[in-house]
C-alpha cells in the first residue's frame, strides 16, 4: 500500500496524472488532481491510500507530475 498526497497548490491542472493513472486520480471541480473518492482517507481529496495493484501507475504518475505535486510513501 501506498500512501499519496496532491499538492493542489502546486498543480498546474495538466492532467498527467489521471491519464497515466485514471483508476487513481481524477480532476477536481477547479481543474486540480484529487484523489478518486474509494481511495481517500478520511474523505480528503488530496489524500489517499493506493492498493496494490495500482502502486505502479501511482508511481509513474508521481514520477510524470512535471512540479512535483504528488507526494508517495
Ligand atoms: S500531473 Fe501534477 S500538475 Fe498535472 S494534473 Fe497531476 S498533480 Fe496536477
Amino acid at each position: 500500500m501506498l500512501k499519496v498526497t496532491i499538492n493542489q497548490e502546486e498543480c498546474i491542472s495538466c492532467g498527467a496524472c489521471w491519464s497515466d493513472c485514471p483508476e487513481f486520480f481524477e480532476e477536481s471541480e477547479e481543474g486540480t488532481s484529487q484523489i478518486v473518492e474509494q481511495y481517500r482517507v478520511d474523505g480528503d481529496p488530496t489524500r489517499g491510500e493506493a492498493p496494490d495493484n495500482l502502486e505502479d501507475c501511482v508511481r509513474t504518475a508521481a514520477e510524470g507530475c512535471a512540479v512535483e505535486a504528488i507526494q508517495i510513501e
